[in-house]
């Protein structure tokens, strides 16, 4: 069985109080994810440390970074580490967010060095992937997304390969209100999976959790997950309002 997870994803978005009272209102709506389920907040860096411990005595909620620089250490101004984030609670972290890649430059090399620093220091990569709107209409998504994976993540052994989160998120649905099909994206996660399947086996294949990324909301979060290779989404716009993000946290089938 996969682990389903219903990832938020705040961006550069709230303050400290405002963080904090959102969390709250999240706790106060006492949603369990049930075994083999997640509810996973990559919040701003400086929220860290108090989602950590608003998550601490919450069964299956955890806490996850947005970003990693890809050194481990050393003399680079205002970035942050993998160990940094992981000593202050975070356990999981978004790597390759379609913002990164586009706003930071972070390439696929730079990504895989990341991947590694992760999973060094105890944390669950998030590995983002998903094709522009040009590559869509091109009809090229299958191959862009495999260059992805293969670039990213296939330097990985088996056994770290188990270890990874992959989150499918076109581009040309985040933050658009624009949603892929419930078809389309299990279309792709189906692709994704074979991608995988063909270097790793189908058991590796099979037990990686594959999230949909893009305009997920309450309304459409039932029908998306209901798909056999959707094991769940990543969320931003809509993990922003507490009785949204409960909504979706429970559509996690
Ligand atoms: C995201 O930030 O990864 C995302 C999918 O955003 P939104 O849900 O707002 O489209």
């Amino acid at each position: 069985m996969r682990t389903k997870i219903a990832a938020a994803n705040w961006k550069m978005n709230l303050n400290f109080q405002q963080a904090k009272d959102l969390l709250d209102q999240i706790l106060a709506s006492h949603v369990h994810p049930g075994p083999g389920k997640k509810a996973v907040f990559a919040v701003p860096s400086p929220f860290l440390r108090i989602a950590a411990k608003k998550m601490k005595s919450q069964d299956n909620h955890h806490v996850c970074a947005q970003n990693i620089h890809h050194k481990k250490s050393g003399a680079y101004t205002g970035e942050v580490s993998a160990e940094m984030v992981r000593s202050v609670g975070a356990e999981y972290v978004i790597i390759g967010h379609s913002e990164r890649r586009e706003y930071f430059q972070e390439t696929n090399a730079m990504l895989a060095e990341k991947i590694n620093l992760a999973l060094e220091s105890g944390l669950t990569p998030i590995f983002c992937c998903g094709e522009p709107l040009q590559i869509r209409e091109a009809g090229e998504q299958d191959a862009f997304v495999k260059k992805q994976i293969e670039e990213g993540l296939f330097n990985l052994n088996a056994m770290d390969m188990m270890k990874i989160v992959i989150a499918y998120e076109p581009i040309w649905a985040i933050g658009t209100g624009k949603t892929a099909t419930s078809l389309q994206a299990q279309e792709m996660h189906k692709g994704i999976r074979s991608v995988l399947a063909a270097k790793y086996g189908n058991e590796i294949a099979d037990s990686v959790s594959i999230l949909y990324g893009g305009s997920v909301k309450a309304s459409n979060a039932n029908e998306l997950f209901s798909q056999p290779d959707v094991d769940g989404g990543l969320v931003g716009g809509a993990s922003l309002n507490a009785d949204e993000f409960v909504a979706i946290i429970n559509a996690l089938q």
